[in-house]
């Protein structure tokens, strides 16, 4: 089974950090544990609150599951910060609507998370492509075209057609997983149709339409080199799950109530067991 790194966040405000020391940046990696496999039916008695999201009336995006913050403006706080509640939300909604044995629903509600969040993490890299020599100088942000594209291309087209990213990460789900079957697909697409304008829009796009989703995003970012943006996120892809930091985070639940899901779904997170001997980089992409 494939260990993830993860970690126990309370939510708090984005803010800016100094540049990271990246080879001082390591957290603990637990093995993940056999999750208590329940009924469909125990689910849904004891997490009745989650029949609030996913529904007909509203559909959440993957960042409302799984939000990604940026190192540009986390430090060394940058990851995949999965909110609890959500992620239960999204896992019952899957076993609601596939076939999927609890094991197979939550590793793929994990892909859906972390394709998502990793297609925004590897568009932050592309951003700062030429100025990697400088991340030890802590001159990154001053280089890199990431603050001033998130500034002011991504945030006013946000919720908008406009916001090729959102569309492009959740495409990049299916890009960073051919293996999944028509089952899987199917149910990504039609949580899709159902999302705001920017994410909605991958429920339609045509393979054909692609690459010019990717040459606009490209131009919007102001990319460099000699690699275009499709052709660099493709070499990186598929994206391992060990890339960056996963934290879960207590999104306003009781106490006892994210420990009670903790406990259920992410069993691994009450003992953690660190493995020091290997440090994370995030800067060794292969
Ligand atoms: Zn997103």
């Amino acid at each position: 089974m494939k260990s993830l790194k993860i970690g126990v966040k309370e939510e708090k405000s984005e803010e800016c950090y100094a540049i990271p020391d990246w080879e001082t940046l390591e957290l603990p990696k637990p093995v993940l544990r056999r999750l208590r496999v329940k009924p469909l039916s125990w689910f849904k008695k004891n997490f009745n609150w989650a029949d609030k999201y996913f529904n007909e009336q509203r559909c959440e995006n993957f960042d409302m599951v799984a939000t990604y913050r940026p190192y540009h403006f986390n430090g060394t706080e940058f990851g995949l910060y999965i909110y609890a509640r959500f992620f239960a939300a999204l896992l019952i909604n899957i076993l609601e609507t596939t076939g999927l044995s609890l094991g197979k629903a939550h590793a793929f509600a994990l892909e859906c998370v972390q394709s998502h969040g990793a297609f925004h993490y590897l568009v932050e890299r592309y951003a700062e492509r030429g100025t990697r020599s400088c991340f030890a100088l802590g001159r990154t942000s001053a280089l890199s075209h990431y603050p001033r594209y998130k500034k002011e291309v991504y945030a006013p087209m946000w919720g908008t057609q406009d916001c090729i990213e959102e569309t492009l990460a959740n495409v990049y789900l299916f890009q960073n997983h051919p293996e999944w079957d028509e089952e899987k697909r199917r149910y990504v697409l039609q949580l899709y149709a159902r999302q705001r304008d920017g994410y909605g829009q991958a429920a339609e796009l045509e393979p054909n339409a692609l690459s010019a989703y990717y040459t606009r995003l490209e131009k919007s970012i102001g990319g460099q080199g000699t690699q275009t943006l499709e052709q660099w996120i493709r070499l990186q892809t598929p994206f391992r799950a060990d890339r960056f930091p996963i934290y879960l985070v207590n999104d306003d639940l009781e106490n006892s109530k994210f420990e009670e899901i903790l406990e259920i779904i992410f069993p691994s997170c009450l003992e953690f067991e660190p493995q020091s001997e290997k440090k994370f980089n995030p800067l060794k992409l292969t």
